[in-house]
């Protein structure tokens, strides 16, 4: 129709493509809980954009201190000069930092996105090491199925074999450890067993040297391979290896961070203290680019070094602390607070979670998976053709008007944290005949 635009000239990544062909709907605008695409279908969102607009769309609040913001200044070199908008933020930041208030990890260093809050995260753990007279300590440990963004430092660190196929040479000097449970059974509570998954860490020690690991990074929760829950006491006993060795423990909280689990941060969740902790996504409802790398203050003050705290470390983008972001992020953060959506899902959790398991026994469901307020319907893949019929079913739901997110011969689903109820049983519903209807 008239009011489509041309595709030709525009390279998307290949997803992306693929999806478009398939269901050649455009979205044009968004509103609460709902897409509305160029045709004016309106399309229920399941996966908050992409793990992102926790509080929902359009909301008039980031808008307004955007525009504000906008016109009060638009830019500032935060690292070189600074501006209150970033500072502020930060403090506000620091106020519900992962750790509660034993161990809080409160000192914000602003980034543009989750890959470069992860590329940070690496550079500022070795650099720690290096600092404390661990120089020789530059490895990184990441896990057989992370995803920690598509930066360099990302893709050398995850194990998503997709996001390495063309740099063969990438994981070659880098070590993963496993955590694969494909289908765990979950229910209620955490599944009691595969805590052992963690002590693959001791082998890679062992193979390795402690002396030469900086770090582990694990997604608490990993989100793009799947929905993969950790194994009750998994977390816990990286923490514990990570310690004996002198090995920093970061989380990667760029989808688990505000609010997804019913906690701020997952580690609230788990009860387990990393050492650094990478978010971007919710930290401005996904409405300005924006990621921030939480630390420790044994990290921070180990890399501050000098009179004057100089530091040697010398990191920063060009948007870092952009003034925008942060005054879209200060206004998020007030929703966030006024609305109690850092801990809505937990009182919604346990509807979502009957909702879901209500799919059960439907064709070709093999497992269902949900933690706070993310969900995984995991599909038994077709014959010679893994991947198809979980997007076949991406297809349905989207022509029927629902958008959720599949990876692999899996449904995975993060709505929005302002969910109600009926939205609930829509997505379920509209889910539900998807998986009848698709053969
Ligand atoms: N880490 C995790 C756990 C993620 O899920 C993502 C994005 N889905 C990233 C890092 C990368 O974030 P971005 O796409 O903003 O670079």
């Amino acid at each position: 129709t008239s009011n489509r635009p041309s595709l030709d000239n525009f390279w998307m990544p290949f997803t992306a493509n693929r999806q478009f062909k398939a269901a050649p709907r455009l979205l044009a605008s968004a509103e609460g809980m709902y897409y509305t695409d160029i045709d004016g279908n309106k399309v229920l969102d399941g996966t908050a954009g992409l793990w992102c607009v926790n509080a929902g769309h359009g909301r008039k609040r980031v808008a307004d201190a955007v525009a504000r913001q906008l016109q009060t200044m638009d830019f500032a070199p935060t690292f070189q000069m600074g501006h209150p908008v970033a500072f502020d933020f930060a403090e506000k930041l620091a106020k519900i930092a992962p750790g509660g208030l034993a161990a809080k990890l409160d000192r914000v260093f602003f980034t543009g996105s989750g890959s470069e809050s992860v590329d940070t995260a690496l550079k500022i753990a070795i650099a720690y090491q290096r600092a404390i007279g661990q120089g020789t300590r530059t490895r990184i440990i990441g896990r057989e199925k992370g995803y920690h963004g598509v930066g360099f430092g990302g893709i050398s660190v995850g194990g998503l074999v997709n996001n390495r196929r063309v740099f063969p040479q990438i994981p070659a000097d880098h070590m993963r450890h496993t955590l694969d449970i494909e289908r765990n059974g979950f229910s209620k509570g955490l599944p009691h067993h595969g805590i052992e998954l963690a002590d693959d860490l001791e082998r890679l020690v062992a193979l390795h040297g402690a002396e030469t690991i900086a770090a582990v990074i694990v997604e608490p929760m990993s989100g793009s391979a799947g929905v993969i829950l950790p194994p009750k006491g998994y977390l816990e006993r990286l923490r514990a290896i990570a310690d004996r060795y002198g090995i920093l423990l970061i989380f990667d909280e760029v989808i688990t961070g505000f609010g997804r689990l019913g906690t701020p941060f997952a580690t609230d969740y788990f009860g387990v203290v990393p050492d650094l902790v990478t978010t971007a996504k919710g930290l401005t409802n996904g409405a300005i680019p924006m990621g921030a790398v939480f630390a420790s203050q044994k990290v921070y003050d180990a890399l501050m070094v000098g009179p004057e705290n100089q530091i040697e470390l010398f990191h920063g983008y060009t948007y870092s602390g952009h003034p925008v972001a942060s005054a879209a992020g200060i206004a998020t953060l007030e929703i966030y607070e006024e609305e109690g959506l850092l801990t809505r899902a937990a009182s919604i959790a346990d509807t979502w979670q009957d909702a879901l398991h209500s799919l059960k026994g439907l064709p070709h469901v093999i497992d269902i998976r949900n933690l706070g307020l993310v969900g995984a319907v995991e599909l038994a893949p077709r014959d010679g053709a893994p991947g198809t019929r979980a997007y076949d079913v991406f297809v349905d739901c989207f022509q029927k008007g629902l958008l959720i997110r599949v990876t692999g011969d899996i449904v995975a689903l993060s709505p929005p944290l302002i969910i109600e109820t009926d939205e609930i049983e829509k997505i379920v519903s509209i889910l539900g005949d998807a998986l009848k209807r698709v053969l």
